[in-house]
């Protein structure tokens, strides 16, 4: 059945998506555009065939040279025609499609298939890509597996993504709630920074069983403190104030790889509140007795992701006092003995990444890279995007006739690029650079 607009569309494959990402981990967003995409929101009359055999991802009757089949498709078919990309050249060819019970079944096959799908010589063919959570590479990475012959088919996806902000229909996992609380009005930083941020630097607070969101006299501590309960103190900007955290000589036999290099006027340093099994005020700094709770290691992760990311650090340059300077600290990190609930650095450090992955969405830049700037005169594949774009967008030669996809930048091209930039706000020089690309992708 014909749908009524894009929106109603959308909305009836919205929970099946949701359903698919759950089970099988491939993004709803794409999941969505590719329904969009195949079957032209089943608006277009020449694909109500495949809608009435709710054959809403175009899934070929043969899948991988033959009848793969999935718990979600009883062997049913329809035949129609249907274009194809072979070497370079658009045609048609009689295909035959699955017939499904229902739009959920095609869904789930389509995933089952993403999941099972295996070469000739039994390697997994798309099982790498479930779990990918930016849809321009997912989509990327499918079509380079060889699931469509079409060169702009992930391009056209991100496009309908960005178009209908599918991405609200991506399942997140929750970030933690992470609040960091200000107190920089009640402590002073020894020294104004004047060196960039280079590093950032791991401490334990080395008091049993103590918190310590302050600095102590003098400008000794971290810049942030993280207490025992998971609690992040901001003590001092690190943009406004160098505080005493990693200075001073070497000490024991280990460590000190960023000895200086690292110093106090080029880095951020954090304080984690400690456990211990004693109270003792004498408890030595190398104890096997220091834990930290997971509650500080979840929060201290988390704040160290979020510092990457505003200070443009790598996961190298998070570092240890110990690496500095050899001092048995952060303790737990440095015997790594995973003392009660304490993580080693490894596991700290692959704590940090997670939530920089999490932490990522579509980036702006990912697909306009690729692209060179193109004008009058030249012959190549990109040209040929563009065209396919420019038609599709209703962009047309001076006499109102579709564009030829023939990757040849002639006057025709140039014209409808003219037409194109002048409404939409761009000059009118008829060259396709980056912001016109952004454009003619729906940026
Ligand atoms: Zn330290």
């Amino acid at each position: 059945m014909k749908s009524k607009s894009e929106k109603d569309y959308i909305e009836q494959i919205v929970p099946y998506a949701q359903e698919a990402q759950k089970a099988f981990g491939y993004l709803a967003s794409v999941l969505i555009a590719q329904a969009c995409q195949e079957n032209g929101y089943g608006l277009d009359n020449d694909c109500l065939v495949l809608m009435d055999a709710n054959n809403i991802l175009g899934m070929k009757r043969e899948l991988l040279n033959d009848t793969w089949n999935s718990d979600y498709w009883d062997g049913s078919y329809i035949v129609k025609p249907t274009p194809e990309w072979y070497n370079g050249k658009l045609t048609y060819i009689n295909d035959a499609f699955r017939k499904y019970a229902s739009i959920r079944d095609c869904i789930m096959d389509y995933c089952q298939f993403m999941r099972d799908a295996k070469r000739s010589n039994g390697s997994y063919k798309y099982r790498d890509v479930l779990g990918i959570t930016d849809p321009a590479e997912l989509i990327k990475q499918v079509r380079t597996r060889g699931y469509c012959t079409d060169p702009t088919y992930d391009y056209s996806i991100v496009k309908i993504i960005a178009k209908h902000n599918l991405t609200q229909y991506d399942i997140k996992e929750a970030e933690p709630m992470h609040e960091i609380i200000d107190i920089t009005a009640e402590n002073h930083a020894p020294r104004t920074r004047t060196l960039p941020i280079k590093y950032i630097v791991m401490h334990y607070l080395g008091v049993p069983n103590a918190d310590n969101p302050y600095l102590y006299n003098g400008g000794y501590g971290g810049h942030y403190n993280v207490t025992r309960a998971g609690k992040i103190y901001k003590a001092v900007d690190p943009r406004k104030g160098v505080v005493w955290h990693c200075g001073g000589g070497l000490q024991g036999n280990g460590g000190h790889t960023f000895y200086g290099k690292c110093t106090n006027y080029n880095s951020i340093g954090i304080e984690c509140g400690v456990c211990a099994d004693t109270d003792a005020k004498d408890l030595s700094g190398d104890s096997y007795l220091w834990y930290f709770t997971e509650e500080t290691q979840e929060a201290a992760a988390w704040l160290v992701a979020q510092l990457m990311k505003e200070y443009n650090i790598d996961i190298d340059h998070v570092i240890r006092h110990y690496d500095v300077t050899g001092k048995c600290c952060p303790n737990p990190y440095v015997l790594n003995n995973k003392r009660k609930t304490s993580w080693t650095w490894e596991q700290f450090k692959a704590k940090v990444k997670s939530y920089l992955e999490g932490a990522e969405s579509v980036r702006e830049d990912v697909y306009m890279v690729e692209f060179k700037v193109i004008g009058k005169g030249d012959n190549n594949e990109d040209v040929g995007t563009a065209q396919k774009l420019l038609n599709a967008d209703g962009y047309t030669d001076p006499n109102g006739n579709p564009l030829k996809v023939d990757k040849d930048f002639g006057d025709n091209t140039a014209y409808a690029v003219g037409e194109f930039q002048k409404n939409n706000g761009l000059e009118a020089d008829k060259v396709i650079g980056p912001k016109t690309w952004a454009r003619l992708f729906g940026k």
